[in-house]
């Protein structure tokens, strides 16, 4: 392939614009990221995002790129969306959608209130899709709502953005030839996550329960905690065979053995975040001694690094 100097330094441009896309405000001076809450930065970040598509099993794909993974489920009775992504993106998601077949969307289910998995549900209503979501989704989106830790505050949510079909319990619902199977997760990372599995295609859709490769974020503002955390991760891990494809809320595709490998990190720092806590230390001497050093080379590349990650554990143990 013959390059020039122009479209060297657009591919330049283009790959530095979908990496900040991908790894969200790690790219950016910390100083900066403190003015600006992560949330702004997500939001505009996704105008220039590229939308990846991967096709799963059966009749499942996952799109990549617009905030949380969005899982596809695509059929005669409509296509099915497993969250909303952000419509700063609309336009490529709309493509990515079209590829795969003509359904009409008509069914989003969103796995949390979270903003970077519901700010596309607006926009998909409009075009016809019935919101399922647990009611704790539905309070959250319904007022005003801060989360601390983004430094952020949420206005109530337009009202056809507001899910209608809301669950207390855990659900099954059969729609294009398939089962899926709607699980409610105790607190963890909010108080509103769900699972959804895709039971004949042996495909787990854990939302941000699951951070492949990266550290989480977790919203106290909202019930979520690193105790709740843990217990997802051990709930999940117990749930899914060797063969089964997991999808999380940020990260690439993943399985059985990664979903552990997030569940012993989760464990190894708690503890070591307990131990330097019970010695009095206050939470800015814990985050200074760097708890989580020997793990930010493999889980600190996304928007949590590790000083926020200790920070977020440091308040829940
Ligand atoms: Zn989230």
């Amino acid at each position: 392939m013959k390059t020039n100097p122009t479209s060297a330094i657009s591919r330049r441009h283009f790959l530095a614009s979908s990496m900040i896309v991908t790894a969200g405000v790690c790219l950016m001076p910390r100083r900066l990221a403190a003015a600006e809450s992560q949330v702004v930065t997500i939001r505009n970040a996704a105008a220039r995002a590229k939308i990846t598509v991967t096709k799963l099993r059966g009749n499942v794909s996952m799109l990549e790129g617009s905030g949380g993974n969005i899982a596809v489920l695509t059929g005669t009775d409509g296509k099915l969306l497993v969250d909303a992504g952000i419509p700063a993106t609309r336009v490529r998601i709309t493509e990515a959608l079209a590829g795969l077949s003509n359904d009409p969307v008509k069914h989003l289910i969103n796995t949390h209130w979270h903003f970077d998995h519901t700010d596309g549900n607006e926009w998909l209503h409009s075009i016809g899709a019935e919101i399922t979501a647990h009611e704790n989704t539905r309070k959250h989106l319904s007022k005003t709502t801060r989360v601390e830790d983004w430094n952020f505050t949420f206005p109530p949510a337009p009202s056809g953005a507001l899910p209608t079909k809301i669950m207390t319990n855990d659900e099954t619902v059969h729609l294009n030839g398939t089962t899926l199977a709607l699980k409610y997760y105790p607190p963890a990372h909010t108080d509103s996550d769900i699972s959804v599995e895709f039971t004949d295609t042996d495909i787990l859709h854990v939302a941000d329960t699951f951070w492949n490769g990266y550290y989480p974020f977790i919203d106290y503002s909202t019930g979520g905690s690193i105790d709740g955390m843990i217990r997802a991760a051990e709930a999940n891990v117990a749930r899914v065979s060797d063969k089964t494809i997991v999808i999380p809320g940020h990260g690439p595709v993943g399985n059985k053995s990664q979903l552990a490998g997030f569940r012993d990190m989760l464990v190894t720092i708690r503890e070591k975040v307990a131990a330097l806590k019970q010695q009095g230390k206050s939470r800015d001497e814990v985050i200074a001694d760097k708890p989580t050093a020997d793990y930010d080379a493999k889980w600190g590349g996304f928007v949590i690094d590790g000083d926020l990650f200790t920070k977020l554990v440091y308040a829940g143990v």
